[in-house]
């Protein structure tokens, strides 16, 4: 245990994802060795991203106004949405240049052994916006590991009842437990182009 601040600031480092006690330690005292303006700069991107970054009111992907630059682009296909875990995951489709629709972001998939349930993901939002919007199809494009595929097949079983929606799933192909932004553009982008109804 370092004394006061250091400690503090390893304590809160290692609560980020990915980060351990040792590499919260190295970040620390690397951050304690840098530069006055490259903290600064750092403490101003971590304080504009909570005050400045808002959720797009239509998809749920991060933006930074009230509606995300792919929802307002006209020239994206309205009839077409793709429903994703996260907004990691859009930028994982956007990749693979293979996408001109729009998107869904749940927040999540379903794990009812960590309390997520369909309340806490943007499923609600979902079944708005087919009812309302013109959608024809909805591609399913959750993770491939076992959360995933939960919220896949209870998000089918509630699209079903959509009259003439199209409710399509990524083709196979996709490394199996995995993430989304795992899969290579060439892969994610033939999931995609090969996708089938459910
Ligand atoms: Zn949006």
């Amino acid at each position: 245990m370092y004394e006061g601040p250091v400690q503090d600031l390893i304590d809160e480092l290692g609560r980020l994802p990915g980060i351990g006690p040792k590499s919260a330690q190295r970040i620390a005292f690397h951050l304690l060795a840098a530069e006055p303006a490259d903290v600064t700069r750092l403490q101003e991107v971590l304080q504009q991203v909570k005050e400045g970054v808002v959720f797009c009111d239509v998809c749920g992907n991060v933006s930074e106004e009230t509606t995300c630059r792919i929802c307002r682009d006209a020239r994206r296909d309205k009839t077409l949405v793709c429903v994703v875990e996260e907004p990691k995951d859009v930028l994982a489709v956007e990749r693979t240049r293979e996408f001109k629709g729009r998107y869904h972001v749940l927040g999540g998939a379903l794990d009812p052994l960590s309390g997520v349930g369909p309340d806490q993901l943007r499923v609600r939002e979902l079944l708005a916006r087919i009812g309302t919007d013109e959608i024809s199809e909805v591609i399913v494009a959750t993770d491939p590991n076992t959360e995933g595929e939960a919220t896949a097949t209870y998000l089918v079983r509630m699209l079903r009842d959509f009259p003439g929606l199209n409710v399509t799933r990524l083709a196979s192909g996709l490394p199996m437990g995995g993430d989304l932004e795992f899969a290579d553009e060439l892969t994610l982008g033939r999931a995609l182009s090969g996708r089938r109804s459910m």
